[in-house]
């Protein structure tokens, strides 16, 4: 492949390098086209001198089943193989060895980065929801000074009525327990080399990245854009795992419901004093035989209550099970580095 990596001269100790991460998980069908229009972009990008010639497109293969993997090997090894010909050998990949997670992947994507000396990074998805067009505007806000971009949707109207509605109520809950979050922004942002140093110091497996790179202050800074529909293949974001998602965020930033289960418990001390007069008094009166739907009611009640909270504490005790085992986030089973040194 014919590649001329230099930037022009005159800009060339500006153009920052760029990693584009990308997590995939059993994105086979969406690849051949995201590779093609990320590696125009880029093309494009070094031409303007926006960026340098040691930018590269990091996929990071979350454990897929399917062929996602052997397409990433391809794109590094002969990009012309995927139909792609890029002006610089941007693709590059590391491969876990099991599926971890969105969250998980693209911490690794973004670490793998700076280990490998980016000046900045941007996290995107796989299926280019993400308008890949505000790379640009980004990119010149990193330059006037920003150290985080953050990539906000100007609306939702590609969501399902379902989506719309408690991803509202997911922004409201977190803003309520005093989680400091940017509204419709999902994973795509840019970030400099200074909060990546940063942001490798969270060691948590609880890990929230739409709650943790708020919290590590910089200057910041917002490109809006119009988020696109899945052009193939099927969110990998089931219910099940919106749910647990939604669960890491309010867990990992906010131990406010534990306090609301000792004021439940408060709640029915205090209840349970009135009813216990209540019953003292009716039993004196004679009338120890009514009641029983109060006492079918209340033992239900309490139960459900008492349930409830030793859920809720036990999230909290699960979490911290996890984190106290310091167990790695991830295991890199392969990368296309270590595979073209024959490491791998
Ligand atoms: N993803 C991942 N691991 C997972 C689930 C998803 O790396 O366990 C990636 C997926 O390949 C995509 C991104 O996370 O690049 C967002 O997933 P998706 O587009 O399916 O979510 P949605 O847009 O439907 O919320
Ligand atoms: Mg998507």
């Amino acid at each position: 492949m014919t590649c001329d990596c230099q930037a022009p001269a005159s800009e060339a100790p500006a153009a920052p390098c760029l990693y584009v991460v990308v997590p995939c998980y059993n994105e086979e069908e969406v690849l051949p086209e995201t590779s093609r229009r990320l590696s125009d972009k880029l093309d494009s990008l070094l031409e303007r001198a926006s960026i340098s010639g040691e930018s590269r497109i990091l996929f990071v293969n979350d454990g897929s089943g399917d062929r996602t993997w052997q397409m990433i090997r391809a794109l590094h090894d002969d990009p012309s193989s995927m139909g792609v010909s890029p002006s610089c050998p941007w693709f590059s990949g590391i491969c876990f060895a099991h599926n971890e997670g969105h969250q998980n992947a693209l911490y690794a994507g973004l670490m793998e980065a700076l280990d490998r000396g980016c000046d900045c990074a941007i996290s995107l998805d796989a299926d280019l929801q993400d308008d890949v067009d505000a790379i640009d505007e980004m990119l010149a806000k990193h330059a006037a000074g920003a150290e985080i971009v953050y990539g906000v949707r100007s609306n939702r109207d590609t969501d399902t009525a379902f989506k719309r509605g408690t991803a509202g109520m997911f922004y409201d809950l977190m803003a309520w327990l005093g989680v400091e979050m940017v509204s419709n922004c999902a994973d795509y942002r840019l970030m400099g080399r200074r909060s990546l140093r940063a942001l490798s110091q969270y060691t948590e497996v609880n890990l929230f990245l739409r709650g943790i790179v708020p919290a590590l202050g910089f200057t910041t800074d917002v490109v809006y854009y119009v988020r696109a529909e899945r052009f193939a293949g099927e969110s990998k974001y089931p219910l099940k795992k919106m749910v647990s998602f939604a669960l890491e965020g309010i867990t990992s930033f906010s131990v406010k419901p534990i306090r609301w289960v000792t004021m439940l418990g408060l709640v029915s001390l205090v209840v349970s004093l009135v009813m216990m007069v209540y019953t003292l008094v009716q039993a004196l009166a004679g009338r120890v035989v009514a009641g029983w739907s109060s006492l079918m009611i209340s033992i239900w009640l309490v139960g459900g209550l008492v349930m409830l909270s030793l859920g809720v504490v036990g999230e909290y005790v699960g979490r911290i099970y996890l984190e106290s085992k310091g167990r790695p986030r991830y295991i890199v089973a392969e990368s296309t580095e270590s595979y073209e040194n024959g490491k791998g």
